[in-house]
């Protein structure tokens, strides 16, 4: 993997892709590509640039090293991201539905024949946010495989999509690396070993996530949302009002982003109160601010915790929510834990 060229165009794999990207390739090298991939895993590790460097190797014309050359002509056409057989299919903006039209759209980039021999490739993601008539249509080409096209499928929440998709499709998963890899990378990336060190935990592991945490915007942004959620529990602000300010979090951050650093929040609470961490003083403060002492807020607190599970699970499993409603009744409960 060291190989990589140094063009910063061509994508290679992560270092913590080493095994999957091995796999993949002594296949297509034997000519053994399965027609569709499934590729699975948590958000921020990576997935969409495993399948953007598989693609890239795939249209490359001379391959060195398992690994696409940066110099041939497709590499260029690559490159200049004008690859006549390479197509990318995502929402027209992010959190949107990918659409049956798109996915029909699709057919004429299926059947026609390539200007040159070897594969063509569309590039999928997130595949759970198809609808289902979208997802049928996909279902078509998957029962029907041209024999040159790979379909790359991306997404961090497999359960969300048709069985008869995922039945159709070879699974390549992607858990989070082992914490020293993710560590070296996040170092070589830029950041000081703390930061590196307090990013990763904070991402759960996840070493892109954790760089888009140690964004100092996006440090901004959690400090703002933690600051909101305390005035809340001092009846200083409304649920409604909150609600309102959340429910389109600033550019850089999602709403699924930030429920889940409320979920982390709550853990380290749940944790201070068993075993006395050197918890941060934020959370500590809203410990101690619920009602009735820490051991009679217990119970409310997990089943609070339940609820943010269940709405981010709703959030990134194409069911599509209204996230207003969602971001007010979790204010809503919220507050009521401090009433
Ligand atoms: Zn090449």
């Amino acid at each position: 993997m060291s190989e990589a060229p140094d063009s910063p165009t061509i994508p290679s794999p992560l270092p913590w892709q080493r095994e999957q990207w091995q796999r993949l390739g002594a296949q297509w090298r034997a000519g053994r590509c399965p027609h569709a991939l499934l590729l699975s895993g948590p958000e921020g590790l990576g997935k969409r640039r495993f399948a953007e460097a598989f693609a890239a190797l795939a249209l490359c014309e001379q391959p060195r090293d398992g690994l696409a050359c940066g110099g041939c002509r497709g590499c260029r056409l690559w490159q200049a991201g004008s690859h006549p057989d390479f197509l990318r299919v995502e929402p027209e903006k992010p959190g949107a539905p990918l659409k049956v039209q798109q996915i029909r759209d699709l057919g004429g980039f299926v059947s026609r024949t390539s200007g040159r021999e070897g594969a063509r490739l569309v590039w999928l993601a997130p595949a759970e946010s198809m609808n289902v008539n979208a997802a049928n249509a996909l279902l078509k080409n998957l029962e029907e495989p041209s024999a040159a096209v790979i379909f790359l499928l991306i997404t961090d929440a497999p359960a969300g999509l048709l069985p008869t998709i995922r039945s159709r499709c070879q699974s390549v998963s992607f858990p989070p690396p082992q914490r020293p890899v993710a560590l070296r990378w996040l170092q070589e990336s830029g950041l000081d070993e703390t930061a590196a060190d307090r990013a990763l935990l904070l991402a759960g592991g996840t070493p892109l996530r954790a760089l888009q945490l140690a964004d100092p915007q996006a440090s901004e942004t959690r400090a703002q949302f933690l600051s909101d959620l305390t005035a809340l529990a001092s009846a200083e602000a409304s649920a409604v009002m909150v609600a309102g300010r959340w429910e389109a979090p600033p550019e850089g951050s999602d709403l699924s982003q930030l429920l889940t650093f409320w979920q982390h929040w709550l853990a380290q609470m749940l944790r201070a109160r068993s075993c006395d961490l050197t918890a941060d003083p934020h959370i500590m403060a809203l410990l101690q601010r619920l009602p009735g002492g820490e051991e009679a807020a217990l119970r409310p607190l997990f089943a609070f915790y339940d609820h943010l599970l269940q709405a981010r699970q709703a959030l990134v499993g194409g069911a599509n929510p209204n996230k207003r409603l969602l971001i007010e009744e979790l204010m809503i409960r919220w507050a009521k834990l401090y009433a």
